[in-house]
């Protein structure tokens, strides 16, 4: 017996939780055990078809010439940028309010993060990125941060203008589309993380990168898989940023599934937008150019910290993406920010609250949630 079919003999509801990797799991086992069973049997962890299965699958989604499948979003990220050419003494200009990666890894190739401030969609400022453009910037880098993609109309008319590379921080959003391009085809490169979080996830670390760029992709798959441009001729070393064989299949099965998980969550979202009071939650709006994947369910509350305290209480699971700006991270103090350089950002971070929107919510529980925020923040004001 499901939880879900149990008499009902308490008066709290089930609780809801953020995330539920669990309940995915046992929808797809029958059909996945076997062929990591095979993978197991064949002894071919690292090599094998499953990378390259995978990679023209997620080119033909992805609508780019190359994927290169690697171990992380964060490794995709820097092989990005290394690939570019961006090192010491550049500049690449990004968000202050993303997952830190999408800044540690500019540092971590020797360059420096320039944040520029971000619109209420939470997603960078067109405006603002013109405004911190110098002779040292090489490139810059949106983040579609909650599936939703960056305004990328403008940004790609400012990077043409300054010759500037775009690289993409799409680990959000897989699937998503700007005027009917996916995210990873609307710049230089797209870099995507398959974290078990996301919404094409493995059961452990992975991520891809996305270009139409033959050298790009070139760089990335030698540098991958130590420099090795045969077995035995290292032309320029390298490291190991591969994709194993089982994670590369695990999500080679799920991307049969992805548009499923998508329609679901934007169900959800839909249901959220429809029935949340707009005059206590802000909630950007929908524009007519874009397919959002919903990664996240971000609202803006007054008082945030009470809300989720609440939720909580009532066994609702919520999240904050993210609570503390990443200019105002002590890992950030080399670059001399302080509080108030970024006000949108920094306003924000008090007032964003990640609902639960995954795809194995149902209707009732959508209704449940937005019943129990609209009647706190009702009760609140
Ligand atoms: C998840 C995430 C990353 C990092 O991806 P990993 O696969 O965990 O390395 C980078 N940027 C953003 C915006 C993310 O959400």
């Amino acid at each position: 017996m499901s939880r879900k079919d149990m008499p009902d003999t308490s008066n709290s509801p089930a609780p809801i939780s953020y995330v539920d990797i669990g309940a995915q799991f046992a929808q797809e086992r029958d059909e996945l055990m076997p062929i990591i069973e095979d993978i197991l049997k064949s002894g071919m962890y690292v090599g094998g078809p499953w990378n390259e299965k995978l990679e023209a699958a997620l080119a033909k989604r992805c609508g780019t010439k190359h994927v290169v499948t690697l171990n992380s979003g964060t490794d995709a990220l820097i092989l990005a940028l290394a690939a570019l050419g961006i090192g010491h003494g550049d500049e690449v200009i990004t968000p202050p309010n993303s997952f830190v990666a999408s800044t540690a890894v500019i540092a971590h190739v020797g360059a420096t993060p320039v944040f520029a401030d971000v619109l209420p969609d939470q997603n960078i400022d067109p405006a603002e990125i013109e405004k911190k453009i110098t002779p040292k910037t090489k490139a810059i880098m949106p983040v579609h941060l909650t599936g939703r993609i960056a305004d990328m109309g403008p940004i790609r008319e400012i990077a043409q203008r300054h010759g500037l590379a775009i690289i993409e921080d799409a680990a959000q959003s897989i699937g998503s589309l700007y005027d009917g391009v996916p995210s990873g085809a609307l710049g230089d490169v797209g870099c995507f993380s398959a974290h078990p979080l996301k919404n094409l996830n493995a059961c452990g670390d992975a991520g891809f990168l996305t270009t139409d760029r033959d050298d790009v992709a070139e760089y990335a798959r030698l540098y991958r898989n130590h420099g090795l441009v045969d077995r035995n001729t290292v032309t320029r070393f390298g490291s190991v940023s591969r994709l194993d064989a089982i994670q590369a299949a695990i999500l080679h099965f799920r991307l049969g599934s992805m548009d499923t998980v998508i329609e679901n969550r934007r169900r959800n979202a839909a249901l959220y937008r429809e029935l949340l009071d707009p005059k206590l939650a802000f909630m950007p709006p929908c524009r007519d150019i874009e397919f959002n994947t919903f990664h996240t369910f971000v609202i803006q509350v007054d008082g945030r910290d009470a809300l989720q305290a609440h939720l909580g209480e009532q066994g609702i699971g919520t999240a904050i993406h993210y609570p503390v700006p990443i200019h105002l991270q002590p890992a950030a103090e080399y670059l001399g920010h302080k509080a108030g350089d970024f006000p949108v950002t920094e306003r924000q971070s008090q007032r964003i609250l990640t609902l639960p929107v995954h795809q194995n919510m149902t209707e009732a529980d959508v209704r449940r949630v937005a019943d129990v925020v609209n009647r706190f923040l009702a009760s609140a004001v």
